[in-house]
């Protein structure tokens, strides 16, 4: 489980991240989505102690990372798979880590076969390509048998045969319990691996929820203080809320004929937002724009 709670990072007058918050349970594969800029690794390196944040707390397991007594026996990170020694073969690079941490070396052959670099491994690291040096950086974060991953930009640089694999290997790690968060600036690349979504624009959340709850197509998604009270305004109003598995609803009306049903039952609202249905592109283009970020 990862918790981050009011995270927010400064650099001078920049506001990298500001008041970020959201959760990651066991099971579940998040894509913490957002354009090159949106915050995303600055956050990643809060929750993993790379970057101390200005205000908030970011933990894994209940712990902030800084206190894990053996951090890569609970989390395998990858944050910057181009960063790797290029002198070393890939082997080497593993095998440096795995003494690290305290695994036995028959862990590096195990790990590289899983990544599918065994027949790579005497390479060394500088020969191999992005997609190659985003296998060895995760069978790196893999060594230490984590519950928990944390992939910045993993996708990037594979093939599409590449994605599909690491797809097969993340369900596999969350079908066993894992928590995984991975990070990405295109929509496309991820939507068919993770099953919740947490959408950075401008260093501020803009979506999170289950992929089916923020592709609910078009209409209007709602969310209110007290769910069974703007079900039944929404209703007697004639609308026909959909609930969604967060409690929100989806309305096919206007965003102003949703609060205007709302108000005359005098419900609060948390959220209101028109979803056009213009497909998933759309959607992350919409949420990541400066105008949707600053709302
Ligand atoms: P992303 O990973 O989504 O591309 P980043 O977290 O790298 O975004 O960056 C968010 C913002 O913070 C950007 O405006 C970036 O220029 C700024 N930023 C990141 N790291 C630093 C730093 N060390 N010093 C100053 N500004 C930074």
């Amino acid at each position: 489980m990862i918790t981050v709670e009011n995270l927010s990072k400064r650099y001078g007058s920049t506001t990298a991240v500001h008041d970020v918050s959201f959760t990651v349970e066991p099971g579940s594969i998040t894509g913490f989505l957002g354009p090159n800029g949106a915050g995303k690794s600055t956050t990643l390196r809060m929750l993993t102690g790379l970057t101390p944040p200005t205000s908030g707390t970011a933990t894994i397991a209940g712990k902030r990372y800084t206190d894990l007594p053996n951090p890569g026996r609970v989390v395998g990170v990858m944050l910057d798979a181009a960063a790797q020694h290029p002198g070393r073969t890939g082997r080497e690079t593993l095998q440096l880590n795995a003494s690290l941490l305290g695994v036995p070396k028959s862990r590096v052959e195990e790990m590289l076969a899983a990544v599918g670099l065994t027949g790579a491994a005497k390479r060394r690291v500088g020969q191999y390509s992005l997609g190659m040096r985003q296998r060895l950086g995760i069978a790196g974060a893999l060594l230490g048998d984590p519950a928990v991953l944390i992939l910045d930009e993993p996708a990037n640089g594979m093939d599409p045969e590449g994605i599909r694999w690491m797809r097969g290997l993340l369900q596999d790690f969350a079908a066993r319990g894992g928590t995984v968060i991975l990070s990405s600036h295109l929509l496309g690349e991820v939507q068919a691996t993770v099953d919740r979504l947490v959408v950075i624009g401008g260093g501020r959340i803009v979506a999170n929820g289950s992929l089916e709850e923020l592709l609910a197509g078009s209409g209007t998604l709602v969310r209110g203080l007290d769910p069974s009270g703007l079900h039944q305004a929404l209703t007697v109003a004639g609308l026909q809320p959909e609930p969604l598995a967060s409690g929100s609803f989806r309305v096919d009306a206007t965003a102003e004929q949703v609060g205007r049903a709302a108000a005359a039952h005098g419900q609060i609202l948390l959220e209101l937002r028109e979803s056009d249905g213009a497909g998933l592109e759309e959607l992350f283009f919409q949420l990541t724009t400066p105008a949707a970020a600053a709302a």
